[in-house]
């Protein structure tokens, strides 16, 4: 008799058949003695297509109520197992199940999701010929190995990473937080934990915030153990590459991982460390999709499979923070808690300045803060700086060339056609583009409701600094990094060689540039419109300045000889802001209390654990009843958090962009005491939504978002 498996395809939660799981018979043929392993990759037929499905455990997830043998009559047969590859672990499998769970997904939408996207396309006759390049590709690099055996170079470690190394060997795998401030030498702490991991024969997982910052580190652990041991997994590779890489992991040809969110979900053999770097970046965060938070799975896997993780910052996320508190003073105490508050080679931190913007409106005037795109008394430091021979980063957090365009006789604004939005204008090709749903249009010569030729730009974007700036400082040589002059492949790096070779003086750009990059020039760097985000509606909006605000300070002064003489300014109205005085004082742990204070008064994560249930509509009617009756079907689940107080249902209010390409957006927060209570209520509540579906008003499109990084 033919055995029946149990195969994860790419189906959502909602698919009642059995949540992403469906029954096959075994491949005609098969040999019945060996049952298929679970986590074995097939391809099955799925209605009238053929797909790539995962074996999966029985009774795991997705096992039928009724607890009977199922029915084999009516089963279709496995078209072909891709029986070259040898099946992912079961510590694979269980991160992908919890994943699921977690974030309220099936385990077949969530395991195809994170799998190479080549992977699911090509049956078992092309697999075996990647495998075969793969191996053609390892042969040939093989001498080059050799080399790379050569002793490279170690400094002498400074007395607080040798004191964070003898910690982190001491005890029980766990997870710590390496608290460092900006060129404390984290990097050369995860090196030597790699060091010793490799050389047990084990496999490090090193993971970053963005694509952008993975050539520097890359470059770093190839230089230390070789460019051949190191694989990188990330979504700026090719397709080809990609697969390329995974299957290099997989087979545990490589030792080093390196990689963005989704290589949390590499496979590794060996896994001996997991190391998060920069792990307050809301980057870590899956947006769309299976949305996870890479850095809560990479804690999540290390428990799993009895590895250290190591998480790094210097400016740690409020979430981490609460649990490296150490034992007794609070509950936490979950994470090691490692510091590094000094800079490598005794360089100071550069002075942090605030430049008060109502001094420079009494003495200049009003009219100045439109006509020089920086205060003037900043102007002054930067052709000092320049005089010296010396760079100045200038941070805005807004591309193009102004946020808006406007007509001074009508008031007409230019707003996009299918968003809330505005189009922000960019003068390199005179286009006008929604930075929300991508569209495009040629700037008009004159203003489409009155006719008048006198259509002006408001506000200012990195573009029209740049301009500015230019013309302020003619002798400088400018250079912009933001997303618009980064947008093909290799031109980040190109722009970055340019810095680090000197042949720029004044660097303008986005949040882009203040993220990791090691400059060694520059001394001086000034932070434009930071005030916006002191008074958000997102709670989390002044962790991330904090954070950045930090990071930025970090790309001043990095040469020890010139960290005494660098600074970085901030031009604000609110000089007293308790952010901006722990900033000037470098104080992140000041400034961690005093949001953690505020965050407990008002029940907000990390002490609380939220949802947002998102819904797309073509209108807001529809989109508001849905939430509405959603509501009252939570209401009516019985014994549910919700009647013990233990979890709060805010009413559903517009999403901060409310209509995206004529697309409705509106959402409903939800609040629980505990992350069990939410994921009881939400799994409960979920099931009768998906069970009652038909019944509630028509929208295009609802999922809810487990731990939401902007709210
Ligand atoms: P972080 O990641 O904490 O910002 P890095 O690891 O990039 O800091 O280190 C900052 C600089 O100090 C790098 O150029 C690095 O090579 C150097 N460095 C790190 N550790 C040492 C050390 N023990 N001795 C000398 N230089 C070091
Ligand atoms: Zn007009
Ligand atoms: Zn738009």
């Amino acid at each position: 008799m033919p055995t029946v498996v149990r195969v994860l395809v790419d189906l959502p939660r909602h698919s009642r058949l059995a949540a992403g799981a469906l029954d096959y018979l075994e491949p005609p043929g098969a040999e019945p003695a060996v049952p298929l392993a679970p986590g074995t990759l097939v391809r099955v037929p799925l209605g009238r297509r053929q797909v790539c499905g995962l074996v999966w455990p029985h009774g795991e997830h997705g096992e039928r109520s009724d607890g009977e043998a199922p029915p084999m009559d009516g089963l279709k047969a496995i078209t072909e197992v891709l029986s070259a590859l040898p099946p992912l672990s079961t510590a694979w499998l269980r991160l992908v199940a919890f994943a699921a769970a977690y974030y309220q997904r099936s385990p077949g939408e969530m395991a195809l999701a994170v799998l190479p996207p080549e992977l699911k396309d090509i049956d078992a006759a092309q697999l075996e010929r990647r495998l075969r390049r793969l191996h053609k590709g390892l042969k040939a690099a093989a001498p080059e190995a050799a080399v790379a055996d050569a002793r490279p170079f170690r400094p002498d470690l400074s007395p607080e990473q040798a004191e964070v190394l003898r910690q982190l060997a001491l005890g029980e795998p766990v997870t710590s937080l390496l608290h460092g401030v900006t060129g404390s030498g984290k990097t050369e702490i995860y090196l030597r934990e790699a060091e010793r991991v490799l050389a047990q024969g084990r496999q490090v997982l090193v993971l970053v915030p963005e694509i952008n910052l993975t050539p520097q580190l890359e470059a770093r652990f190839a230089q230390r153990f070789g460019a051949s041991r190191l694989r990188a997994l990330h979504s700026g590779l090719t397709p080809a590459q990609r697969l390329q890489n995974w299957l290099a992991v997989h087979l545990g040809h490589a030792d080093l991982v390196l990689g963005t969110r989704l290589a949390i979900f590499a496979p590794l053999p060996r896994l001996g460390l997991i190391v998060v770097d920069e792990e307050h970046d809301p980057s870590y965060k899956q947006q769309e999709g299976a949305r996870y938070s890479a850095r809560d799975l990479a804690v999540y896997r290390g428990r799993l499979e009895g590895v250290p993780v190591l998480l790094g910052s210097a400016t740690p996320s409020l979430e981490t923070w609460l649990n490296a508190q150490p034992v007794g003073e609070s509950v936490q105490g979950r994470y090691r808690r490692l510091a590094m508050p000094s800079r490598i080679g005794a360089g100071a931190l550069p002075a942090v300045k605030l430049l008060n913007l109502a001094e420079v409106v009494a003495r200049h005037g009003r009219s100045v803060l439109y006509e020089m795109p920086i205060a003037p008394p900043l102007i002054e430091r930067m052709k000092q700086c320049l005089a010296r021979g010396e760079q100045s980063l200038v941070l805005l957090n807004r591309r193009g060339y102004a946020p808006v365009l406007h007509c001074t006789s009508c008031g007409w604004k230019s707003q996009c056609s299918q968003c809330s939005a505005w189009r922000v204008f960019h003068k390199i090709d005179r286009t006008l583009r929604c930075h929300h749903c991508g569209s495009v249009e040629p700037v008009m010569r004159s203003c489409p409701d009155c006719g008048d030729m006198d259509i002006q730009p408001l506000g200012r974007g990195t573009e029209r600094l740049e301009e500015q700036l230019g013309a302020l400082l003619p002798e400088a040589r400018m250079a912009r990094i933001d997303a618009d002059t980064t947008r093909t492949r290799g031109s980040l790096e190109e722009q970055l060689a340019q810095v680090h070779d000197g042949h720029v003086d004044v660097l303008v750009g986005t949040q882009m540039v203040a993220k990791g990059h090691d400059f060694r020039r520059i001394t001086l760097v000034i932070a434009l419109n930071a005030d916006a985000a002191l008074f958000s509606q997102d709670f989390r909006a002044p962790e991330r300045l904090f954070a950045l605000l930090m990071q930025a300070a970090g790309r001043a002064g990095r040469d020890a000889e010139q960290a005494a003489a660098s600074e970085m300014w901030v031009q604000t109205w609110h000089p007293s802001h308790p952010l901006y005085q722990a900033l000037q004082r470098h104080d992140y742990v000041a400034f961690a209390r005093s949001q953690l204070e505020e965050r407990q008064i008002a029940g907000l994560p990390p002490y609380t654990h939220l949802a947002l249930l998102r819904v797309e509509a073509r209108d807001q009617a529809s989109a508001q009843a849905f939430l509405q009756a959603a509501t009252e079907l939570a209401e009516g689940l019985d014994g549910t958090a919700l009647s013990a107080g233990e979890l709060l249902l805010y009413p559903p209010v517009p999403a901060q962009v409310q209509r995206v390409a004529n697309v409705e957006r509106v959402q409903m927060l939800l609040e629980a005491s505990s992350r069990a209570v939410l994921q009881r209520f939400l799994s409960a509540w979920l099931d009768v939504l998906q069970a009652q579906r038909a019944a509630l008003p028509k929208v295009l499109r609802w999922a809810v978002d487990v731990d939401p990084v902007s709210i």
